[in-house]
């Protein structure tokens, strides 16, 4: 009998997935559903408020995206019912599967924040994390000409957590640009105890922020976000000022999750094993890119390096075979720093960011900033629709991290 595979969410890791498993096995049915039409490249959202993309430049169907022989069901999830492998559609359509992949992202779930979408939301308090939010604030800042901006994350985990960062770096950039970056205080406001998780590129990350005269704020666990009044006030009663302020929420896995017993933790990530992919929940579910609640980085690079790995396994497993469990956490994001220039970080589970060449002992400079690494960075949109995207293989670019041309011995365990 054929064998069904249902595919959650046509974003980064349910297309890439969708089309690897149709080259990888041509006899199953493939069935992928998503809620709406749009997907977005969600790097160019970094892009968008500072005029250096448009919205129609890193949008396209999802449809489209998907190779031929793929079903494709525009509709919203209701649940999973594990025990019954049936998926629940919001049109009360019921999709049986022998495979179950659970690709549907994480949530943007500002409203968890008290205040923060009451007054002020899209006048004083914005996202750049979807593209309305991105929209709205390039049209603010082009009529922004002085005073206190803040960039604040909420909590962790959020999708690529270089992107705030990012964001001020281009900031300090755009305002010297406009020739008025000496009446605008920019400070960035963050839960960790650093500028950023991995210890080491951490100090580097801080050591540029401190070089541009942008303040940082660590241990700050905003409470509460007051539009009206500019202020974003921790659960320990700091306060920090606000002219404008642009601000990462918290995020959760999708809906439906909590509706689907036993599938989530209490964020609704699915468990799942960090080296397989396949999910704690039933061996017949497995889990990629955000929707998992792997001690990975929330990243398409992370979702890509997964995709190889995880129709390995839904093949191994079809097949009765043992699974791969070489999944290492790879993950590496170029940082866009602002002036045209930008820096690549590598890294997985047990090794740190350092420094050295990717992916091999020539390529592109690691933790260093480069002309060549912000082409990288702009070049990347190109490789996600025309590489990734359709699941190709790219030469040297391998799941597990490289270690040649790294500088392990001085920085890092291996
Ligand atoms: C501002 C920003 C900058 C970023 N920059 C980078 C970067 O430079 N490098 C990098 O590697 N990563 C970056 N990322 C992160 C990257 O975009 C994500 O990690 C990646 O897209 C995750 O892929 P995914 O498939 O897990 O989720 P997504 O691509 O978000 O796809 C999830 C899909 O599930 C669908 N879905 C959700 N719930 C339901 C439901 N109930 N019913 C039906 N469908 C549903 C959604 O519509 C969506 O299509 C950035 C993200 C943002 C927001």
């Amino acid at each position: 009998m054929t064998s069904s595979i249902v595919i959650l969410g046509a974003g980064t890791g349910g297309t890439l997935s969708a089309n690897r498993l149709r080259k990888a096995l041509p006899d199953v049915t493939i069935t992928v559903v998503d809620e709406n039409d749009r997907h977005i490249y969600q790097p160019g959202l970094l892009f968008v408020p500072f005029g250096m993309a448009h919205p129609e430049d890193i949008v396209r169907p999802r449809g489209k995206q998907l190779h031929r022989g793929i079903d494709y069901r525009p509709c919203g999830i209701d649940r999973v019912e594990v025990e019954a492998k049936q998926v629940h559609l919001k049109d009360g359509a019921i999709l049986d599967y022998d495979v179950l992949v659970v690709a549907t992202g994480s949530r943007l779930v500002p409203e968890e924040t008290e205040g923060m979408t009451g007054p002020g939301w899209m006048d004083k308090v914005f996202t750049f994390y979807d593209l309305e939010g991105a929209t709205a604030l390039a049209a603010k800042l082009a009529s922004f000409e002085e005073g206190r901006f803040v960039v604040n994350v909420v909590d962790m985990p959020i999708k690529c957590p270089v992107a705030p960062l990012e964001f001020c770096f281009l900031a300090d950039w755009y305002f010297h640009e406009r020739g008025i970056r000496d009446q605008v205080q920019l400070t960035y406001v963050t839960p960790l105890d650093g500028a950023f998780t991995k210890p080491t590129a951490s100090k580097q990350l801080g050591g540029m922020l401190v070089e541009r005269g942008i303040e940082l704020v660590t241990d700050f666990n905003t409470g509460e976000v007051d539009g009206e009044g500019g202020r974003l006030i921790g659960y320990d009663e700091r306060e920090v000022p606000f002219d404008l302020a642009v601000v990462i929420p918290v995020h959760s896995g999708a809906a439906y999750v909590a509706d689907s017993p036993g599938l989530g933790d209490s964020l609704d990530f699915v468990l799942t094993d960090p080296h397989t992919l396949q999910s704690e929940v039933a061996p017949n579910i497995f889990a990629i890119g955000d929707a998992a609640n792997l001690p990975a980085s929330k990243a398409g690079s992370v979702t890509h390096f997964e995709g190889e790995i995880l129709v390995e396994n839904i093949t191994r497993f079809l097949a009765g075979e043992e699974l791969d469990g070489s999944y290492d956490g790879h993950a590496n994001c170029f940082i866009e720093t602002g002036f045209h220039k930008a820096m690549l970080i590598d890294f997985n589970y047990d090794t740190e960011p350092v420094g050295g060449h990717f992916p091999t002992t020539v390529g592109v400079p690691l933790l260093k900033e480069s002309r060549l690494n912000h082409l990288g960075k702009l070049m990347f949109q190109w490789f996600y629709w025309h590489a990734l995207l359709p699941g190709r293989d790219v030469p040297g670019v391998t799941p597990e991290m490289p270690t040649a041309g790294k500088h392990l011995a001085v920085n890092s365990q291996p």
